[in-house]
């Protein structure tokens, strides 16, 4: 582990001005993600500023739903009761993600920040563009079956790791910062970024932009909402291949879907066609089977990982049977 300067304060204001004021500055939360690749020497921050005494620990109703601050635990959300009750997705898919232990550790806003879990990335001497910006990707033509079918580029193939933010993303949550400049709000599908030729950024956030909370709504499609992960062993995984669904049915009919994918994609990936397919029409098998072709219509394998499109297409629809049942 390389030497760094370590800081912490119970002022978000002064957090912030720290973090923006050095750009080898970081935030230290749960440190479940940043503390391991600070020992692989893949991150390597000059100064952390510990924000675990930031009151930013709460969940709080508001008119319309949550507002989760961005050091609540992983555990203490997914086994919130009205969690569990309004958003079954999100709480479905915090337990979907890591072992007890890290999830009693790891708080929503380090979730969102996690990094990918792509082994070149990790081992910190391959090419990787995310590492090294203009190193080369050696898993474009190295082993891939963790990889990304959806929103690739020449630059990266990455998998997006979070679990949660899939979740957030089919919710319609949005994402509370606040930085040197104020407070601002981002949809949770704005933002984590596609590579495209800059894979080293992964978000839309500023240096220095601290998350501050989520802000989730309740809403009948959210009620109605499932995620469901399928991965090489039953605990302590990252996806292959994953569906948060929320649907609302009126009468027998679909009036509103919500599909995002996890696990085959480089950020949260919300299937808008496949959506646009499921309303208006009643909940059959051959509608989701339709709904899961088009998600995956634009798909692009690569070596070893052209198994994920069919098992993508079958997590689609054992999961929009779950929460659709059939006409
Ligand atoms: Fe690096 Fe992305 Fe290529 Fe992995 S897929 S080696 S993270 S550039």
């Amino acid at each position: 582990m390389n030497p760094f300067a370590y800081t912490r304060t119970d002022d978000p204001a002064a957090a912030v001005k720290q973090v923006a004021g050095d750009p080898k500055a970081t935030f230290l939360a749960g440190g479940t993600t940043l503390l391991d690749l600070m020992k692989l020497r893949v991150e390597s921050p000059a100064l952390l500023v510990d924000i675990n005494a930031v009151p930013l620990n709460k969940i709080e109703a508001t008119d319309g739903g949550l507002r989760v601050g961005a050091l609540v635990s992983n555990t203490d959300l997914a086994y919130h009761a009205a969690v569990r009750k309004d958003f079954p997705a999100l709480s479905e898919a915090l337990l979907s993600g890591a072992s007890p232990q890290l999830r009693n550790m790891a708080t929503v806003g380090g979730n969102l920040m996690q990094r990918t879990r792509c082994y070149y990335y990790r081992d910190g001497i391959s090419p990787c563009n995310k590492r090294q910006p203009g190193s080369g990707c050696a898993a474009l033509e190295g082993f891939n079956r963790i990889h990304a079918v959806l929103g690739g580029s020449d630059q990266c193939i990455a998998t997006h790791p979070s679990d949660m933010a899939v979740a957030l993303v089919a919710l319609d949550a949005v994402v509370k910062v606040r930085g040197p400049k104020g407070e601002r709000s981002l949809k949770a599908a704005d933002f984590h970024l596609l590579p495209g030729e800059h894979p080293e950024r992964e978000t839309a956030l500023e240096h220095g932009e601290l998350i501050t909370a989520i802000e989730l709504t309740r809403a009948p499609l959210a009620t109605r909402s499932h995620y469901l992960k399928v991965r090489d062993r039953a605990s302590f995984e990252f996806a292959l291949a994953s569906a948060a669904v929320a649907l609302e049915v009126k009468e027998g009919v679909i009036t509103a879907a919500r599909l995002v994918l996890g696990g085959v994609a480089t950020k949260p990936w919300r299937a808008f066609e496949a959506e646009k397919l499921l309303v208006g029409q009643k909940p059959t098998a051959a509608v989701f089977v339709a709904a899961a072709k088009a998600a995956l219509k634009d798909a692009k394998p690569h070596k070893h990982n052209g198994f994920k499109i069919e098992l993508a297409q079958r997590t689609i629809v054992r999961a929009l049977t779950t929460v659709g049942g059939m006409a």
